[in-house]
């Protein structure tokens, strides 16, 4: 369903993603994990095309990821992305953030776009809070809207970029729970995220990061207890 392959990207004068080959099926779930700096949010921003890259190719059910196309709304339509900071809409009522999207891209008809909303709502266990704003949602209720809203616009892959890292640590838990959740419903999944118990739990692949390339992947049970790499040892011991 995604393919990297031979994925290189600059900042200048600085290689931030090198040589990347990543084949995601459909239905696998991946967690991204390493240092900071390693490339992480770089390469899952590619993903979408919010970031361009200078060589090789990613393809997205088939479909070339290029900035400069104009395929490229189509693609972030099947591409959902959650950051580290929610990123809603703080002018818009949380319904009016689920429906946004499908009412302006996808013409959806309003009412049918808010029956959705509402439903995703539901399954987030937000529904009764659809009139509030986002600053009156606490930050793991914002986080939730924000997957809901994604999956609004009914995505073939969900992108996610350490979606608890913001959150106090009460709140992780109700965060992780919704992601465990559509991992369930057969979601393609790829996840930036130091969450060893999500990653043991719904983790197909763990892929680890380090100086803009793979270093390793592995199941998360082999990644975690055996790891290959000496980089791979210290970070995992850094995260437990
Ligand atoms: P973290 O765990 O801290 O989120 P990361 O693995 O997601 O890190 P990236 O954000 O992908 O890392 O950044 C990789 C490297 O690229 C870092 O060294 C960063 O400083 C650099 N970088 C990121 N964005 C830019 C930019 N817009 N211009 C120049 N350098 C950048
Ligand atoms: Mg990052």
């Amino acid at each position: 369903l995604i393919r990297l392959a031979g994925v290189n990207k600059w900042y200048s004068q600085f290689h931030v993603l090198r040589d990347i080959d990543l084949d995601v099926q459909p239905g696998e779930r991946i967690v991204v994990c390493g240092p900071s700096g390693s490339g992480k949010s770089t390469m899952i921003r590619c993903i979408n095309g919010l970031e361009a890259y200078e060589q090789g190719l990613i393809t997205v059910a088939g479909e070339p990821v290029a900035q400069d196309d104009d395929r490229i709304e189509a693609i972030r339509q099947r591409v959902g992305m959650v950051f580290q900071n929610f990123n809603l809409f703080p002018h818009l009522s949380i319904l009016d953030n689920l429906t946004l999207g499908p009412i302006k891209l996808r013409r959806v008809p309003r009412a049918a776009a808010e029956a959705r909303a509402m439903e995703l709502l539901e399954r987030v266990h937000i529904g009764h809070q659809a009139r509030k704003f986002p600053n009156q949602l606490s930050g793991g209720q914002q986080q939730r809207v924000a997957i809901a809203r994604a999956l609004a616009m009914e995505p073939q892959v969900m992108l996610f970029d350490e979606p608890t890292s913001a959150l106090d640590p009460e709140m992780v838990k109700e965060v992780l729970d919704v992601m465990i959740e559509l991992a369930g419903t057969g979601m393609t999944m790829i996840c930036v995220t130091h969450e060893m118990g999500f990653a043991r739990a719904v983790a197909d692949r763990v892929v680890f990061m380090a100086d803009g390339a793979i270093a390793e992947t592995g199941t998360p049970d082999s990644f975690f207890e055996a790891p290959r790499t000496e980089r791979a040892r210290q970070f995992i011991q850094q995260v437990i």
